[in-house]
C-alpha cells in the first residue's frame, strides 16, 4: 500500500509519499512561496539514498503545487509511481479538528463542511488544510481521502484540563476552550515510548515533550492525552522559537493602554516576536548555544527560561498523572540539544528522575534511553515521524 502525505499550509504545501508495507519514504517534497513571483519546489527521491530535484518558478496556486509535486512523484526518471493510480490513499494533515474529530475522518462532503465549520478555531490554518484537501480530490478523484488533525489526540481531556475559567457560555457558545496541538506527533511517540518500555500502552503513564520550533508537551494516561501545554491555539504553554508561551492574559490591556498597540500587532508580537527571538533576537537552539558560548547573556537567559519552562511543566504533569512511566522528548530540540534535556531534568531527581549525563549527550537519531538505571521514572528520546504517524492513521481510518 502507498499512500500520499499532503500537509498544506497558505504558501506552501510539504508531501510524503510513503510504502505501507516497509513504513519508509519513497519521495518527499516541499513547494514554497505559492502565489509569489518566483515559487520553489524541491522535490526529494528517497527509494536508493536521496537525490534532489529543484525547480524555481512562478507557482501561482495550490492546484499547481499540487500538480507539480505529482508530475515529481510519476516522473519517468525519478517517479516513485508509474502513475497517480499506484497512490492507494491521501492522508490530509489538518490542524484544528475542534471537538468535532476525535479521531481520524475518511473525507466525504459532511467532513470538509464539518472542517469549513472549524475554520473560526484556526482561520489561518484549516483554510489552507481545506484547499489541499480540494486540490487533491480533483487530482486523485478515485482515491480514498482521510483528514487527520492536530487536535484529535488531545480530545481525551477531561473538562478539568480543558475548559478555561472564563464565563462558562463563552465555551456553550463559541467552543472557547484547550484543544491542545501537535497530536500526532505526542501519539506517535507515546505508541513507540510503550513498545520501547515494553509496556502495553494502556498500561503506561508518559510525560511527551515536542520541542522544537513550536513547542508543547502531554500527559498521556493509558494512551489517552489526559492534559496539554497549548490552548485554544498554538500559542500557549512552554516557551518557543518565536511564540512566547504562557504569560498572563493582562498582557494585551496592559500593552494596548501604554503602548498604544492594536489586537492584531499585539497578537503578532505574542507569536512572531516572542520566544527565544523575543529574550535574544535568535530563535535556533544552535545559534543561542554558541551565541552563550561566547558569553551572551541574553542568549544565556533564554536558554535557561526555555529549559526551567519545560522542567515546570513536567512536574506539573507528574503530579496530574500520580508519578511517570517515562518522560519522552522528541522534535528538532527534543531529540538533537543534550543541554536542553539535561537542564529540565535536572533537579528533578527527588521526583524520581535521575537523567545520564553521558547516556544524554549529543544528537540522537534513534530512539535511546538517557536516564540512570537507578532512575525511577525513565527518561527517552523518540525521533517523532509524523508524516508516517498521519499515514499510519489513514490507513486504520480507511481499514
Ligand atoms: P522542528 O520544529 O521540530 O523542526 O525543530 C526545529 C528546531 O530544532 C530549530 O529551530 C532548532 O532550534 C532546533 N534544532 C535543530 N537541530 C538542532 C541541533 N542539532 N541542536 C539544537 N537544536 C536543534
Amino acid at each position: 500500500m502507498k499512500i500520499l502525505v499532503i500537509n498544506c499550509g497558505s504558501s506552501s504545501l510539504k508531501y510524503m509519499l510513503l510504502d505501507m508495507k516497509k513504513q519508509a519514504p519513497m519521495s518527499s517534497g516541499v513547494v514554497e512561496r505559492i502565489g509569489e513571483d518566483v515559487g520553489i519546489i524541491t522535490h526529494k527521491d528517497l527509494r536508493d539514498g536521496e537525490r534532489k530535484f529543484r525547480e524555481d518558478h512562478p507557482i501561482p496556486d495550490h492546484d499547481v503545487a499540487l500538480r507539480l509535486a505529482v508530475d515529481h512523484l510519476t516522473h519517468p526518471e525519478h517517479g516513485a509511481v508509474a502513475g497517480v493510480h499506484e497512490i492507494d490513499a491521501v492522508g490530509h494533515r489538518v490542524v484544528q479538528g475542534g471537538e468535532t474529530f476525535k479521531a481520524p475522518a475518511v473525507i466525504d462532503k459532511a467532513v470538509t463542511e464539518a472542517i469549513r465549520a472549524n475554520i473560526p478555531l484556526a482561520p489561518l490554518h484549516n483554510p489552507a488544510n481545506l484547499t489541499g484537501i480540494e486540490v487533491a480530490l480533483e487530482l486523485f478523484p478515485k482515491c480514498p481521502q482521510v483528514a487527520v488533525f492536530d487536535t484529535e489526540f488531545h480530545q481525551t481531556m477531561p473538562p478539568r484540563a480543558y475548559i478555561y475559567a472564563l464565563p462558562y457560555r463563552l465555551y456553550e457558545e463559541l467552543r472557547v476552550r484547550r484543544y491542545g496541538f501537535h497530536g500526532t506527533s505526542h501519539r506517535y511517540v507515546a505508541r513507540t515510548a510503550a513498545k520501547l518500555l515494553g509496556k502495553p500502552l494502556e498500561k503506561t503513564k508518559l510525560i511527551t515533550v515536542h520541542l522544537g520550533n513550536g513547542s508543547s508537551i502531554a500527559a498521556v494516561d493509558g494512551g489517552r492525552c489526559v492534559d496539554t501545554s497549548m490552548g485554544l491555539t498554538p500559542l500557549a504553554g512552554l516557551m518557543m522559537g518565536t511564540r512566547c508561551g504562557d504569560v498572563d492574559p493582562a498582557v494585551f490591556t496592559f500593552l494596548a493602554d501604554n503602548k498604544g498597540m492594536s489586537i492584531k500587532e499585539i497578537d503578532e508580537l505574542l507569536n512572531k516576536q516572542s520566544g527565544l527571538k523575543g529574550i535574544c533576537g535568535m530563535n535556533d537552539m544552535r545559534d543561542i548555544h554558541e551565541a552563550r558560548a561566547h558569553g551572551d547573556e541574553k542568549a544565556q537567559l533564554a536558554f535557561e527560561m526555555f529549559a526551567y519552562r519545560v522542567k515546570k511543566y513536567i512536574g506539573a504533569y507528574l503530579a496530574v498523572l500520580g508519578g511517570a512511566d517515562a518522560v519522552v522528548f522528541t522534535a528538532g530540540i527534543g531529540e538533537n540539544d543534550d543541554f536542553v534535556r539535561e537542564a529540565a531534568c535536572s533537579g528533578l531527581e527527588q521526583l524520581g528522575i535521575i537523567i545520564d549525563q553521558t547516556a544524554n549527550q549529543g544528537r540522537k537519531t534513534e530512539a535511546c534511553p538517557v536516564h540512570r538505571p537507578e532512575s525511577p521514572v525513565q527518561v527517552w528520546v523518540v525521533p517523532t515521524d509524523e508524516e508516517l504517524e498521519i499515514a499510519l492513521a489513514s490507513r486504520a481510518a480507511l481499514s
